[in-house]
């Protein structure tokens, strides 16, 4: 044997297909004993044992593997490796000769080309009769065998498929064959780019690469397509599209089921550690947490809590004020601390200034479980809430304010003319001076209804709808759809019938996509179980009211529609106004229409800022001539940048403010020199005496430098305290009425936030 060289040997080794085999199984799984390689070549080890141990010899003297002496196992020696890799590669040529085909799947495997899996997949994924399926499939292996691809992954052959189906005039197939994903290009853009635009965190590309694929499937499979192009015409705008087929938009919590210990804050109870009964102030406060992280994953936009001081007031009675304050700072560290780092979902807590009559005999939940009522506890509540805007007045350690819960603090009647409430009163005052993060609820304006709730997105809610359970607690807005109202004018052409029958089709056409969106998260909850909580039952219903749930219709642009119209600016005409009025009014009562089977309401605000992609899509169709045309009214019924009395302001906003029960906000931006906190208590009452807004908030304008750790009031680049200039300067202010810190300022918050009209009071 040894005067044969060894490329001799190695030659004979190859020279027969079972050891070539038994190269290519050590390669692919590492070393094996004799027995497993036999069973693996399907040999039989006691009739087939002698010609196999002959094969591993000559595999042996041409050095191409090797026995392990401790396990007795073979391995491949290096020149093993080298001489499977090239069996690798005549193998492929011989395929590459006959005109097989290998694919890659997205399973991650290879395997030869298949004809049957296309002929599956058409009858499969897009009902394609049998007969055409076969014949599709035949020629799109004629034509990949003539390519000769040498690359061919499954998304590839998916590519061709679809251009053959177009080719043959069969376009429904192929959409229904469309595969959704982002190019490679974009997702290694979202990765290099996440943490210029946003908190940084691998969590957050994830999560942006998710959202690509489930917009896509929101528009390509759930809406049909005279709303998915709607949308993606600019028509209107479909807030939330990437998380559309999968949650609600918000919910307005019950936080009595799980102070008594109903429900387990994640419906389950598997998921999440729970008091069955909070016994202490920590530990129902700890119970709101845990219900506010496990829902965070359940809604898009925001979750707030009604009558927060109410239902927790019972257990504070017998603490001093130290003990309270220090719980609510622990509280509010933790919420702040979580959210940032679980992402999207925001929290408002609306407080009450007084316990409301309906309330009042409704019995109190506590610590000891005695059956008191709620009106037992009226100063207690006082006393929570006034120590809670006390905190919030605070900064943080690193001396920055905290941005989370928005406050909304409900102003009734009584608490206004007794002394009761005073302390509290001077309290939001302060914080409101401090840093402008509470906003006032007039409750006594008629059709604000025995309760009404704001949610973070300001999104709105009340006791019309039924009662004040059944109408405010427990549901959440569905989803707000977004007119373009500038796109309707252009399409009238200054007819003002046409105007209003375009307006009513779009009407039309979102209260479709919003029922659409109600059958979704019923089939969510009840057959994909996707959110727990909402499914499980508690007095009789689901947690979540889904047929109480609000779909909301929403606009922009209403000024420059009816300038468009008219040629007349809404804040200085009678007959703009009157326009603008009939356009809101449409809306409004189009949704009232659906009563009492349909709940839908109308707003003026967006979820997520849409005027400048609306603004923009009308320019690139023409409609609008100019390039730097200004960027659509948001937000607001008057345009934001034009200077305007806060007096007029007041009275026109009011005007829209009782047509809007789905969500509006006034925002009182304030310059520099900001007035004391005793010139912001005149007003406030000036404002819920004589003006018709249901919601109102002051902004300050601050800047932090995380260098010297310093606050100063005013936007400001340059730290004015340790002339730091660089990206650890962050601007706060309200952009579309939440307070944001310029870190995740988008291009169009950043010229909310600079350009926007300031008041001096
Ligand atoms: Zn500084």
């Amino acid at each position: 044997m040894s005067s044969k060289s060894l490329l001799e040997s190695i030659l004979s080794a190859l020279s027969n297909e079972v050891r070539a085999e038994v190269l290519k199984l050590i390669s692919m799984e590492g070393p094996l004993s004799f027995t497993t390689i036999m069973e693996k070549l399907d040999m039989n080890p006691k009739t087939d044992a002698g010609k196999f141990g002959y094969h591993l010899r000559m595999l042996n003297e041409a050095e191409l593997i090797k026995s392990d002496e401790s396990s007795g196992k073979y391995y491949l020696t290096l020149l093993g490796q080298d001489v499977a890799n090239f069996i690798y590669g005549v193998e492929d040529a011989v395929r590459r000769k006959k005109g097989d085909m290998l694919v890659r799947t997205s399973s991650l495997t290879i395997e030869p080309f298949e004809r049957k899996k296309i002929v599956d997949a058409l009858m499969r994924e897009a009902s394609v009769p049998r007969k055409l399926a076969e014949s599709i499939s035949k020629e799109a292996e004629d034509r990949l065998k003539k390519l000769q691809v040498r690359y061919l992954t499954a998304a590839l052959i998916r590519e061709f498929i679809n251009t053959i189906l177009l080719e043959k005039g069969l376009e429904e197939y192929r959409h229904a064959l469309t595969r959704l994903g982002q190019p490679v290009y974009d997702v290694t853009t979202t990765i290099k780019n996440t943490a210029f635009r946003d908190y940084p965190s691998p969590e957050k590309v994830h999560m942006l690469a998710g959202d690509a694929v489930l917009e896509e499937y929101t528009l390509l499979k759930v809406l049909p397509r005279t709303i998915a192009d709607a949308h993606l015409c600019g028509a209107i705008h479909l807030n939330n599209a990437n998380y559309w087929s999968l949650r609600p938009a918000d919910i307005h919590h019950d936080l009595r089921p799980f102070l008594d210990g109903a429900l387990p804050v994640d419906g389950t109870g598997l998921a999440m550690p729970t008091h069955s009964r909070p016994k202490s102030f920590t530990g129902a406060l700890y119970t709101v947490n845990s219900l506010l992280r496990s829902t965070s994953a359940m809604v898009s936009n925001s979750q707030s809590i009604g009558f927060f001081n109410i239902f927790l007031a019972p257990f504070i009675k017998n603490m001093d004020d130290d003990a309270v304050e220090s719980a609510i700072r622990d509280f509010l560290y933790d919420m702040n601390g979580c959210l940032m780092v679980s992402g999207n979902a925001d929290i408002a807590i609306n407080a009450e200034l007084e316990v409301p009559s309906f309330l009042e005999d409704v019995k109190a939940v506590g610590p000891d479980g005695k059956s008191d009522k709620y009106s037992d506890y009226y100063d207690e509540s006082l006393r929570l809430l006034r120590l809670f805007l006390d905190v919030m007045s605070e900064p943080d350690g690193s001396s920055k304010p905290l941005t989370r819960p928005t406050l909304f603090l409900k102003v009734r009647k009584r608490s206004l003319v007794t002394d009761k409430a005073s302390a509290c009163f001077e309290s939001a005052y302060k914080l409101a001076e401090r840093w402008g993060s509470v906003y006032f609820i007039n409750q006594m304006l008629p059709w604000q209804h025995s309760n009404v709730f704001y949610n973070s997105d300001l999104s709105r809610i009340d006791s019309e709808w039924k009662d004040w359970e059944s109408g405010t607690m427990r549901v959440g807005s569905l989803d707000n759809i977004t007119l373009n109202l500038p796109r309707i004018a252009y399409d009238a052409n200054g007819d003002d019938d046409r105007m209003m029958e375009r307006l009513r089709e779009l009407l039309e056409l979102s209260r479709e996509a919003l029922s659409i969106k109600k059958q979704i998260l019923e089939e969510r909850m009840h057959i994909d179980r996707l959110l727990p909580l909402y499914r499980e039952e508690y007095e009789g219903n689901n947690y979540f009211r889904l047929n109480d749930s609000p779909g909301i219709i929403s606009y922009v642009g209403l000024p420059e529609a009816v300038k468009y119209h008219t040629g007349l600016d809404l804040s200085d005409s009678n007959d703009a106004l009157k326009l603008a009025t009939r356009i809101v009014d449409t809306m409004n009562g189009y949704t009232r229409q659906m009563l009492p089977s349909t709940r839908l309401l109308t707003s003026s605000i967006t979820f997520e800022p849409s005027a400048q992609r609306l603004t923009q899509l009308d320019i690139a169709s023409g409609y609008l001539k100019s390039k730097d045309a200004q960027i659509y009214t948001e937000h607001s019924n008057l345009p934001l940048t034009t200077a305007i009395p806060l007096r007029k302001r007041l009275n026109i906003e009011g005007l829209f403010h009782q047509k809007t029960k789905g969500g509006h906000l006034f925002d009182i931006r304030l310059a520099e020199p900001f007035p004391t906190y005793e010139v912001l208590s005149n007003n406030t009452k000036r404002i819920m005496e004589t003006a018709a807004i249901g919601l109102f908030t002051f902004t300050r304008d601050y800047s932090y430098c995380a260098r010297c750790r310093n606050v100063t009031y005013g936007l400001h680049a340059k730290c004015p305290k340790c002339g730091y200039d660089g990206n650890r300067i962050v601007l706060y202010t309200k952009t579309y009425g939440r307070i944001k810190p310029s870190k995740i300022w988008s291009t169009n918050e950043r010229e909310f936030a600079l350009n926007t009209q300031r008041f001096t009071l």
